[in-house]
């Protein structure tokens, strides 16, 4: 699917666009193209200041996520086709979403976990990371699966949240008429 892209032109798309909900599908060829989109990826997460950024986030079902845990030059990962295994402990944190702004959820997280993926040349590597490593790994794993940052507010979050996702939403049919947005209740745990 990614011949067709203009790769330049990806911005970051917001709730409640329905490619956040989408399950994402895995890349299969390792080609230019992907390379220009990690590229492109990591250019907007920068902008940003963000930590991480998943495929959905910039309109693309396909299952790749960047992510820098310093913000530092020469810290920018690229995984695709992630599998996150061994998880150990559990932590609270607050996390948001570049897709959510002004959103802030406290989210229960893994403290470590194993993350096992390719880079853009199709090579499969490993990490074990913990704290912030593992906890950016979890939130751009749950992007590719449809799983956001909302599905795990607490009642109070939620009512603290109503306006401005309410404000998300009118942006967005303001700015796409004819699509309808996905709304629907969050799914929780
Ligand atoms: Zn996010």
């Amino acid at each position: 699917m990614l011949e067709q892209i203009d790769i330049e032109s990806l911005v970051i798309v917001e709730y409640p666009s329905p490619v956040l909900r989408r399950k994402c599908e895995p890349i299969s060829d390792f080609d230019d193209q992907v390379k220009r989109l990690a590229i492109r990826m990591c250019e907007l997460m920068h902008s940003r200041k963000g930590v991480g950024l998943a495929g959905p986030q910039v309109g693309l079902p396909l299952r790749i996520f960047v992510w820098n845990p310093t913000g530092g030059p020469g810290d920018d990962y690229v995984s695709i086709n992630p599998i996150l295994s061994d998880f150990d402990g559990l932590a609270e944190g607050d996390e948001g979403c570049l897709s959510i702004p002004d959103v802030t959820v406290q989210v229960r997280r893994a403290v470590s976990a194993k993350l096992t993926a390719y880079d853009v040349e199709g090579s499969l590597y490993e990490i074990v990371g913990q704290d912030l490593m593992a906890r950016i790994w979890q939130h751009e794993t749950d992007h590719l699966d449809g799983r956001l940052i909302l599905d795990f507010q607490s009642p109070g979050e939620e009512i603290a949240h109503r306006k401005i996702l309410k404000e998300l939403t009118a942006k967005y049919q303001k700015a796409n008429p004819s699509k309808r947005a996905s709304t629907s209740k969050s799914r929780r745990r």
